[in-house]
């Protein structure tokens, strides 16, 4: 059994503010997309960023100095599937990063909270396949997304 993965967060960079808090959370508790790694005994955190403002500038460069650091997975923060709009970039940007620098990408982090569920589901953002696909890793049950408000 792998002991150790090394993950980077970029964060839309609407919530450029944001202490991570949720982020952290989900990454100790292994919730929301992080329940991949329920297997591995320890994640690191080797990277931290903002996409670099619409239209995402940074995600071109930040992966890079995340891979020197060790990174095996990036993942896009769950900001990037709860925003108003979400992310209109998403798509490309995952597979961008897969392509050039061959690193696995999984959206989202921390489980959507409650609010955002509520207000996106009045809103039908996510009813296509396309966006039920990326919600999945953090759609979670309702008990868990309240934890998360
Ligand atoms: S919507 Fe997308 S491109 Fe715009 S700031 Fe957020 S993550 Fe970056």
């Amino acid at each position: 059994m792998k002991q150790i993965i090394k993950i980077g967060i970029i964060i839309c960079d609407r919530y450029k503010a944001c202490t991570g808090g949720k982020c952290f959370r989900a990454m100790k508790n292994k919730e929301g997309a992080f329940s991949i790694y329920k297997d591995i005994n320890n994640l690191e955190l080797v990277g931290y960023t903002t996409c670099g403002e619409c239209p995402g500038g940074n995600i071109e460069y930040s992966p890079e100095e995340m891979i020197k650091n060790g990174a095996e997975v990036i993942h896009f923060a769950t900001g990037f599937v709860v925003g108003y709009p979400p992310c209109p970039y998403i798509d490309h940007f995952k597979k961008f990063i897969e392509e050039k620098y061959k690193v696995k990408v999984v959206i989202g982090t921390h489980p959507i909270p409650q609010k955002y569920y509520i207000t996106h589901k009045a809103l039908g953002t996510w009813d296509s396949k396309e966006w039920k696909e990326f919600i999945e890793p953090t759609l979670v049950d309702e008990q868990i997304r309240s934890a998360y408000d």
